[in-house]
């Protein structure tokens, strides 16, 4: 009789986890007041207060501003248009490059594409899963003109040496944020040490308001343009009489009174929900990192790791079956799930390394790497990565089993689920 699920054994556990719901009172009775006041945005898209937006947006922004220390924070109405919005206010465009995580969500590479830049992409940290500083330095070139890091799963990229990249070679530096919310470098928040810094609030990352996003900056000239994007530019720079006009045709990335009402609320419950996330994290690293050849995330002393997810390594030369084969079968004890409303994920690989996308592979788009603008040579091809593609094809799974609602018990039993594979294993083979 076969031991394992997979093959057909009884699995550990049936009954679903927790929910993850961030959502209670506080929001609904946030919301209900810009319900009642009947306006629920204040957005006017030309030069008038309602420029900035309404009271409740612009009270969001000064929270969030306050709890990251920051000169600005613009609401936006996702972290993709705060990042394309970023890239515009930086002065990207045709003809220029940007430098890119291959390991990340689809828009954090596309973005510079929005304004006719090229993606660049340079490989991954074997360890952290940011961007790697030496293969930055191989990427750059004279027509680089920002680098676009991602602080992924919530680990802070190597910010110090990428810094002192981007000085020698005066880049932007544009910091993706929205796995790390509150992630710490040496005592920095992410999003304070490039020149902005951008969150999500979509409904799977730590806060949300369904749809929505956040960027921080420092810098008072990026954060006129990123009004001027966000609502309609193009109808405000003259009776605004702002001088540098370039890049200010605006989109609609307006974010709404009801949003911006929930997320006054998500934001006074981040913290707490980063440190139980942390202490669930602490204890599955510890538990499924007793299984030899299932590598635990590596965290810096100085860096503060706030776990979107938490990746792990499984090294099949070590364990002796393939990662693919091994997360199938713990899956099969333990109910995970393919939307993650329903129950956490365990999945494997994170994302295929964004330039095997066909978008990249068939240089389709108009203008970027087809600009005549563009005079350099970007390489896509199987193999630029050896990390991102390794990690990718071969070694990481991610798993959410740590999000607060996840009790020691309930965790007890993912741990279960890996000791047991670990020890039936020879039934896979
Ligand atoms: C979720 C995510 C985004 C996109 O956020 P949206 O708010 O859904 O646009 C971008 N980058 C990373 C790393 C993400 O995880």
């Amino acid at each position: 009789m076969a031991k394992l699920a997979i093959k057909g054994g009884t699995p550990v556990r049936k009954k679903l986890f927790p929910l993850y719901n961030t959502i209670g009172k506080e929001e609904k009775r946030a919301v209900m007041k810009v319900l009642d006041s009947g306006n629920l945005s204040h957005f006017l898209g030309a030069w008038h207060k309602d420029f900035y937006g309404g009271p409740v947006v612009q009270q969001f922004q000064k929270d969030w501003a306050g709890v990251f220390g920051t000169k600005h924070a613009i609401a936006v109405n996702s972290n993709t248009s705060g990042l394309y919005a970023s890239i515009g206010a930086c002065g990207i465009k045709p003809g220029d490059e940007v430098i890119v995580s291959p390991y990340t969500m689809t828009a954090s590479a596309l973005a510079p594409m929005i304004y006719g830049a090229v993606p660049v992409f340079a490989d991954v940290d074997y360890d952290n899963y940011g961007l790697d500083p030496e293969s930055i330095k191989k990427c750059i070139s004279p027509r680089t003109k920002a680098i676009l890091v991602v602080h992924i799963f919530g680990n802070p990229a190597r910010m110090d040496e990428i810094m002192a990249i981007a000085k020698k070679h005066n880049l932007y530096v544009i910091e993706d944020c929205a796995q790390s919310p509150m992630a710490k470098y040496k005592n920095k928040y992410a999003g304070t040490i490039g020149d902005v810094g951008v969150f999500s609030l979509n409904y799977h990352k730590h806060v949300h308001t369904g749809e929505g996003g956040v960027i921080i900056t420092n810098n008072d000239k990026i954060a006129e343009k990123l009004h001027l994007i966000r609502n309609h530019g193009e109808n405000v720079v003259e009776p605004m009489r702002v001088k540098d006009i370039m890049n200010t045709h605006g989109f609609n990335f307006r974010m709404t009174e009801i949003e911006a009402a929930i997320g006054i609320e998500q934001l006074k419950k981040l913290p707490a929900l980063i440190e139980k996330r942390l202490l669930n994290a602490k204890y599955m690293a510890k538990e499924l990192g007793k299984i030899k050849g299932i590598i635990p995330p590596a965290v810096e002393v100085f860096s503060k790791h706030v776990y979107y997810v938490q990746p792990f390594k499984l090294k099949k030369q070590i364990i002796g079956v393939n990662r693919n084969i091994f997360i199938d079968a713990v899956k099969a004890e333990i109910p995970s799930a393919v939307l993650r409303e329903d129950t956490p994920l365990l999945s494997v690989g994170y994302v295929k390394p964004l330039y095997l996308q066909p978008i990249y592979q068939k240089r389709a788009m108009h203008c970027s790497f087809n600009c005549e603008k563009y005079k350099g040579k970007v390489d896509y091809s199987k193999g630029i990565c050896p990390n991102a593609e390794k990690l990718y094809f071969e070694e990481l799974f991610t798993n959410e089993y740590i999000r607060p609602g996840m009790s020691k018990a309930d965790m007890d039993d993912v741990v279960e689920a890996f000791n047991k594979v670990n020890k039936y294993k020879n039934e896979l083979i």
